[in-house]
């Protein structure tokens, strides 16, 4: 438990340091941790097309749609304007075909643009 009156000292000690406590964004790029969940990716190549990713999202963020590369004939199309960015799909995906990138900057004009979905390979 800190004393009383410690976080206001280093509050202090952070002003009187005349260090900057901000950054110009989006003059400057953000710093990003590097565990935060940005826009996910999907490995066509590895999906099976089980739909548990899409079972498993609390936010029907997934849709499951025609695709000619996996064996059951479906791939999810992810919706980033209903995701909550919980990474359940990511954690419960048993052939680990999806991943979080850091990729934040997500505004778009159409709503075509919030949607995530890998290209089946050419035969
Ligand atoms: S991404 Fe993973 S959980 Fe979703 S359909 Fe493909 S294999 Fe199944
Ligand atoms: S991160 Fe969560 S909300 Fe977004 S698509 Fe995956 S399971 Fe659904």
């Amino acid at each position: 438990m800190p004393r009383p009156g410690a976080m206001q000292g280093e509050v202090l000690r952070t002003v009187l340091s005349r260090k900057t406590a901000t950054i110009r964004y989006p003059f400057e790029p953000a710093v990003r941790p590097e565990r935060v969940r940005g826009k996910m990716k999907h490995d066509i190549e590895k999906c099976r097309g089980c739909s548990l990713c899409k079972k498993d999202c609390p936010a029907a963020a997934i849709e499951m749609i025609p695709s000619t590369k996996t064996k059951t004939k479906k791939k999810p199309e992810f919706d980033l304007s209903r995701c909550i960015f919980c990474g359940t799909c990511e954690a419960h995906c048993p052939a680990k075909a999806i991943e979080f990138t850091t990729e934040f900057e997500l505004a778009c004009f159409t709503p075509k643009g919030q949607i995530v979905v890998s290209e089946d390979p050419k035969e």
